[in-house]
């Protein structure tokens, strides 16, 4: 279809609103320009970035905000690095990556450390996993009175799943499954109270089991027995993950150009012009856009994106996950006999402890993490009001814990101007068949990627499998 160009006059008008870069004219072929400028130096960015250097290209990474990693984010503030954004890395490339660009690993399959065990909290009450088979909040059946919250779906999944090859969710032949996790789990005999117990508390796919398409349970189940066959791996950055996106960075011949936030690419016929919100501009002969959906959305994209693309870009969701990191006085869950890891129905989500300091049986610092509309509640309290409730939930639950958090860090990733959501793009039902290919089709001189945009893996994995396939689209333009 050819794209549907808007004039230089409309794009010009239209783009003011968002920055001033867009009153100035086409920047000169030759003024800080490259062969490929790649926007974003998280884990697709950098990787696409690399590889195009291999390839004897003159690569420049303009990145947004003032600091590598985008969603692999260790907090510098908090005791230990704990991670705000990726936990672990369990993929091969991943593995790879990071060990090919130097940066010191730590396994975590060989750090036992303290008792893992999660409390259950509901309506404010401990119940323990002795009371939970006779507990009146429990939704299950007889014969599962036993199945923790946390513990009922994935079985289901697991032994329902049609998916045998990894491309096997994209397959017209399984679009049947193209429906919401919700009316998956009903037609499994699921109630309303199971699935919004099992599913919409602590929900990782947006607000609810409505916004998922089943296909993406299936594909994460795929991945996890793939990975469990493989061997399964479980590594951490020594000093934080985002140690091995500095180290890619490092890589790089050219040095990131930090706090340049794109506003604006325009693709013509023989380069392409990126405008950034501080004036600066640049020109290269392709470009490859790593942004997450929601800051795509308000790129002023020229030619503008059209038809289903336009639609993907969007509608897509993405799930939520608000965070206040803290540090415990006393080690309080010593003091209870309780478990410091909490799964709850109330503001804080869930609670757990890193243990990122020299003995694998000290915690080093605690993190709250509330998801779906748990995560929009602590938004509006803002980072103060959602530390304080957090800390207020915590000690009326533990008394032990009274006087004993200090919070440090709150991080929204669904507020953050740069990310606009958490761990991964949510493939709502009937998005796999409508969308699928088309929200990373290459826009003339425009190429896409990103977790988001890949087909096989997830997270970070899924973020390099994503800069390979863009940067190879690139070479073969040449
Ligand atoms: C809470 C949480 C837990 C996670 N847990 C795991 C895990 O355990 N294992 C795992 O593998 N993955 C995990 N992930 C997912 C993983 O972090 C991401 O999939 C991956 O890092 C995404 O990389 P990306 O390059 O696609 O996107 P990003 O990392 O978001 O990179 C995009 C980059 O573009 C920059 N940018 C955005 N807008 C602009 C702009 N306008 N101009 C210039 N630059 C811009 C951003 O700052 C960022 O650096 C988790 C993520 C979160 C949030």
């Amino acid at each position: 279809m050819k794209p549907n160009r808007v004039s230089r006059r409309q794009f010009l008008q239209s783009a003011a609103a968002v920055s001033v870069a867009f009153v100035t004219p086409k920047i000169a072929w030759g003024q800080t320009s490259a062969d490929v400028i790649v926007i974003g130096a998280g884990m697709s960015g950098l990787n696409a970035a690399l590889l195009l250097e291999e390839q004897g290209l003159n690569v420049r990474v303009l990145e947004g905000r003032n600091r590598i990693g985008g969603r692999v984010y260790s907090l510098g503030n908090v005791p230990g690095n704990p991670e705000a954004g990726a936990n672990a890395i369990v993929g091969k490339n991943a593995l790879a990556t990071a060990r090919r660009f130097g940066a010191e690993l730590i396994d975590r399959s060989q750090r036992p450390g303290i008792n893992r065990e999660r409390l259950l909290v509901l309506g404010g009450k401990i119940i323990s996993p002795s009371e939970w088979p006779d507990s009146p909040q429990n939704p299950f059946p007889k014969d599962q009175r036993e199945t923790m919250p946390w513990g009922y779906v994935s079985p289901l999944i697991s032994k329902n799943n049609p998916l045998k090859n990894l491309e096997d969710w994209v397959d017209p032949a399984h679009a049947s499954y193209d429906i919401s996790l919700h009316t998956f789990l009903e037609k499994q005999g699921a109630t309303d109270r199971i699935i919004q117990l099992a599913v919409d508390t602590n929900c990782i796919y947006d607000r609810s089991a409505h916004d998922a398409s089943t296909l993406m349970p299936f594909q994460s189940d795929l991945r996890r027995k793939f990975r469990q066959r493989a061997g399964r791996i479980n590594f951490v950055g020594k000093g934080g993950n985002q140690r091995v996106p500095e180290a890619m960075a490092r890589g790089l011949k050219r040095q990131v150009i930090m706090q340049k936030t794109v506003s604006g690419i325009r693709s013509e016929a023989d380069g392409v012009d990126v405008y950034c919100s501080d004036g600066a501009q640049y020109r290269a002969r392709f470009v490859i856009c790593s942004v997450p959906v929601p800051v795509l959305r308000n790129l002023r994209i020229d030619p503008v994106l059209t038809g289903v693309q336009e639609q993907a870009v969007k509608s897509m969701s993405y799930s939520l996950c608000t965070q206040i990191h803290m540090t415990a006085k006393r080690p309080f869950w010593e003091d209870d006999g309780l478990p410091p890891y909490m799964w709850t129905d109330g503001l804080v989500g869930t609670v757990s402890p890193s243990r990122n300091g020299p003995s694998p049986d000290e915690v080093t610092s605690l993190a709250a993490r509330g998801r779906g509309l748990m995560a929009t509640y602590l938004d509006r309290l803002g980072p103060e009001g959602a530390k304080a409730a957090v800390i207020k939930y915590i000690e009326e639950i533990r008394p032990a814990a009274k006087g004993q958090l200090t919070a440090l860090h709150f991080h929204s990733w669904q507020l953050d101007p740069f990310a606009g959501g958490a761990d991964f793009m949510i493939w709502g039902p009937g998005e796999v068949t409508a969308f699928h290919g088309k929200l990373w089709e290459r826009h003339g001189r425009i190429s896409f990627c990103g977790e988001h945009t890949a087909l096989l893996n997830s997270g970070q994995e899924g973020a390099l499998e994503s800069g390979a396939r863009a940067a190879s689209e690139v070479i073969e333009q040449l």
